[in-house]
């Protein structure tokens, strides 16, 4: 069977880049983890995943729904706690102490933004490190920049994943992560530094971008800015990968739609491969969640959920 990327060329017409189509990796890498939760299941196991909501922030609620929904498909038990905007911090965290002790629960998230009087520094800390899915905590970025075992953060993970399905060998390319923050563009700096990458991290004060990413062979965009990479950034054949999530404002065509980073049209006639938004990275990010919990779930079935 061919790889997914082959089967999705690019969807503009004549030109040479391949789409990756990420819905369809994280589609196989999903059925794949549906199989190893029916098996820990069948063992007495079932994956368990906790998500807490706190306030009724739209996205979040959305977000939350999507994620609670993935786990019903992949067979992953799913435990929704929903608190009103004025939940304590101290209730928020003894709930974690508790979740923490629930041998059925192998994964924590707290979704964010939390309300303005809870210290989300705080809370993620509180999480233990064994059940850290979203790979968020110190201790796991401590792990990711040590290369000790640990939970990665889902949108980089995802994005390796995307980049590995092009075929692409690392070692020794160069690659340029637009953005750093300390969910996406740092760990993803990190991920592609431990495949051997030469890795350089751009943002906003870094005075010629171009100059940069026309020297990449691969480009991660993770800013939240349309057009932040258009053609003439991109050397030929370079693989771009877009985490932005934007919208295409009134009063342009398909206005309120989403779009990326990246100038999609314009970099499909010199990228060889390309990730569309959306179908690209979002899939994967909720893909990545599942498969660290079916990890974790592993590891507590094995006896031994310490990520040594
Ligand atoms: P963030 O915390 O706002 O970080 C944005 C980064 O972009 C910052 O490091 C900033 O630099 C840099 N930046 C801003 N303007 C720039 C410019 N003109 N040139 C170069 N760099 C610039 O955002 P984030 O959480 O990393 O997310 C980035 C994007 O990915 C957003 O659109 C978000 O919605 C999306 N996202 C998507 C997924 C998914 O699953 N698809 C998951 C997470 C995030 P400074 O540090 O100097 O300010």
């Amino acid at each position: 069977r061919r790889p997914a990327q082959d089967r999705a060329r690019c969807a503009f017409e004549g030109l040479t880049a391949l789409s990756i189509d990420g819905s369809g990796i994280a589609r196989d890498l999903r059925a794949r983890l549906a199989e190893r939760a029916t098996e820990l299941a069948n063992a007495g196991h079932r994956p368990g995943l906790a998500v807490i909501l706190v306030g009724d922030d739209a996205a979040s609620q959305i977000y939350v729904r999507n994620k609670i929904k993935a786990c019903e498909e992949t067979g992953i038990r799913s435990l929704l706690e929903k608190y009103e905007a004025s939940f304590g911090e101290g209730e928020l965290l003894a709930r974690i102490a508790a979740l923490n002790a629930d041998t059925n629960v192998h994964g924590i998230l707290v979704q964010m933004p939390l309300p303005k009087h809870i210290d989300p520094g705080r809370v993620i800390e509180a999480i233990s490190v064994t059940k850290d899915v979203d790979g968020y905590s110190i201790e796991s970025a401590g792990r990711l920049v040590t290369g000790l075992p640990g939970f990665k953060p889902c949108t980089p993970w995802g994005c390796m994943k995307l980049i590995e399905s092009t075929g692409i060998d690392l070692r020794g390319k160069h690659a340029v992560v637009i953005g750093r923050s300390n969910t996406v563009g740092k760990p993803m700096a990190l991920m592609l530094l431990q495949a051997d990458a030469t890795v350089t991290i751009c943002h906003s004060r870094t005075p010629d971008l171009a100059g940069q990413t026309r020297d990449a062979d691969v480009i991660v965009a993770a800013v939240g800015r349309r057009n932040t990479l258009t053609a003439a950034m991109v050397k030929p054949g370079a693989v771009v990968i877009d985490v932005g999530m934007n919208h295409i404002p009134e009063g342009e065509p398909r206005a309120g739609k989403l779009c990326g980073d990246v100038d999609f049209a314009g970099v499909c006639e010199v990228a060889s491969a390309i990730t569309p938004v959306p179908g690209g990275v979002g899939p994967m990010t909720i893909a990545m969640l599942l498969a660290n919990t079916v990890e974790s779930a592993q590891r507590y079935a094995q006896g031994a959920p310490r990520l040594v």
